[in-house]
C-alpha cells in the first residue's frame, strides 16, 4: 500500500474523503473542531508534496440539497483559519463544472466540496454517484474514520475506481493502531467502562468486550435495565423493559468469560430530570418508585475508581449519569479523574463515542488520556468487528 508518508503527490489531484460533521452554533460558528483538527497531517501530506487536496465529507443527514444550515461552507472557513491558506470552497460535490473547476486551480492547494449528502446517492450507496466522485481526483485516501462504519458511496463504493491508489490517511490509520493496541495486546488488567442511555445501541460492543477485558464496568441509563433484569427497584429510572432478558444473558455471559461486571451499588436520584436542588442518594436496588436515577452513587464511585486505578489498560464509551447537569455529574467528572490519574501511572486509556468525549472535554482532561478516537458508532463497530466498511474497502482495492 502507497505510505502516505514518503509518497510524492506532485501534480495530482487527491480526493480525501474527511469526517467534517461537526457541531456548530446558532451563528454556524464550530464548537468542536476536534475532527477537522485530526485531519490536517493528512491534508499536509498530500499538498507540501505538491498535490491538490480535494476534500469531500458528510454534514448532519440534509433532506434536500436546499438544506443550506447543512452546507460544507461554515467548515470551510474554518479550516481556512487553522490551516492558514485560502480553501477553495465549490458548492456542489460532482458534474463537469466541479471537474473543470478543480482542472483550473494551481496544485498545492485546498478544495473543499459541497456536502456529500445534498445527493442522494451518497447513503444509497449509488455506484454511479461513487464513480463521478472519482472522476475528481488521481489518488483516494479516507480519512474519515467517524464514518468509516457507512458503506456509503464516498466511504466504500469510490474505491472500486480506484485499483492500487486508494490509501489511508494519518488520521485513520492512528485510529487502527490505537484501538488495536488496547484490543489485540492489552496489559493486564483490562478494564473496559460502558455508561450512556441504553444496552440496545450497545449490546454489540457489549458482548464483544466480555470476552477481551478482565472487568466491565456498566454506569449510566444502562445500569438500572441491569439492575431491574436482577428484581432491583429501580423507581423511575431510565429502563429498557424490552432487553431486560439481555441484560440477563450479558450478566450470565460474563460470569461465564472470566470477566468480572461490576454494576453500580448505590445511585443518586431525582424527581424530575429538571430539578437539580432536590436528590438523594440510595441503594441502586432501592430507589423510591417517584424518582429517577441520574448518576452513580459515592459507594459505586470509590468501587469504580479503585478498579479504574489498579487497571493498565482502559477503554471508555458512555457517561456514568446525566453529567450535562451540573448535580447529576459528580460520577462522570470523578471516573474522568480515576482515568486519568491511571493514565498517569502508566496505564494505556483509550476514550470513544461522543458523549465521554463530551464529558472528558467538559472536565477538561483531553491531555490526560492516552487517546481519544474521532469515532463514535465507528469506535463501538471497531471494537466490536475489528473491522470497518470503510476500512475493508481501502485494503481490498489493492
Ligand atoms: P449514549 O449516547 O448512549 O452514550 O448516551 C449518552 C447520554 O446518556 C447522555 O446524554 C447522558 O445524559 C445520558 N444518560 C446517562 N445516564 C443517564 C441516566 N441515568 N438517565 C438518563 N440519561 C442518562
Amino acid at each position: 500500500m502507497i505510505d502516505l508518508n514518503n509518497y510524492s503527490f506532485r501534480g495530482k489531484n487527491v480526493l480525501i474523503r474527511v469526517d467534517f460533521n461537526v457541531p456548530v452554533n446558532e451563528k454556524q460558528n464550530v464548537t468542536d473542531d476536534s475532527r477537522i483538527v485530526a485531519a490536517i497531517p493528512t491534508i499536509k501530506s498530500v499538498i507540501d508534496s505538491g498535490g491538490s487536496a480535494i476534500l469531500i465529507s458528510h454534514r448532519g443527514r440534509p433532506k434536500n440539497n436546499l438544506d443550506k444550515d447543512l452546507s460544507m461552507r461554515p467548515i470551510s472557513k474554518h479550516l481556512e483559519k487553522l490551516i492558514k491558506k485560502d480553501v477553495v470552497f465549490i458548492n456542489n460535490c460532482c458534474g463537469g463544472i466541479v471537474e473543470k473547476k478543480i482542472m483550473s486551480i494551481p496544485k498545492g492547494s485546498v478544495v473543499m466540496l459541497e456536502n456529500l449528502r445534498f445527493h442522494k446517492g451518497e447513503t444509497m450507496g449509488d455506484i454511479d454517484f461513487a464513480k463521478k466522485l472519482s472522476l475528481l481526483g488521481d489518488f483516494f485516501i479516507n480519512d474519515a474514520f467517524g464514518t468509516a462504519h457507512r458503506a456509503h458511496a464516498s466511504t466504500f463504493h469510490i474505491t472500486k475506481f480506484f485499483k492500487n491508489k486508494c490509501l489511508f490517511g494519518h488520521l485513520m490509520n492512528r485510529e487502527i493502531k490505537m484501538i488495536n493496541k488496547a484490543l489485540n495486546s492489552p496489559q493486564k488488567p483490562f478494564t473496559a467502562i460502558v455508561g450512556g442511555a441504553k444496552i440496545s445501541s450497545k449490546i454489540g460492543v457489549l458482548t464483544s468486550l466480555i470476552k477481551k477485558v478482565d472487568n466491565l464496568i456498566v454506569g449510566g441509563a444502562m445500569a438500572y435495565t441491569f439492575i431491574k433484569s436482577m428484581g432491583g427497584n429501580v423507581g423511575a429510572s431510565l429502563v429498557e423493559d424490552d432487553k431486560l432478558d439481555l441484560a440477563l444473558k450479558i450478566i450470565k455471559d460474563a460470569s461465564s468469560s472470566n470477566c468480572t461486571l461490576h454494576l453500580p451499588v448505590d445511585s443518586l436520584n431525582t424527581l424530575s430530570l429538571n430539578d437539580e436542588s432536590n436528590v438523594y442518594s440510595s441503594d441502586i436496588k432501592e430507589i423510591k418508585n417517584n424518582l429517577i436515577g441520574v448518576d452513580i452513587g459515592p459507594k459505586t464511585i470509590k468501587i469504580f475508581s479503585d478498579i479504574i486505578s489498579a487497571s493498565k489498560t482502559i477503554l471508555w464509551n458512555g457517561p456514568m449519569g446525566v453529567f450535562e447537569k451540573a448535580a447529576f455529574s459528580k460520577g462522570t467528572s470523578k471516573i474522568t479523574n480515576s482515568v486519568s490519574s491511571a493514565t498517569k501511572n502508566g496505564a494505556f486509556s483509550l476514550v470513544g463515542g461522543g458523549d465521554s468525549v463530551a464529558a472528558i472535554k467538559l472536565f477538561s482532561k483531553e491531555s490526560s488520556v492516552s487517546y481519544i478516537s474521532t469515532g463514535g458508532g465507528a469506535t463501538l463497530e471497531y471494537i466490536e468487528n475489528f473491522s470497518l466498511p470503510g476500512i475493508d474497502a481501502v485494503m481490498k482495492s489493492f
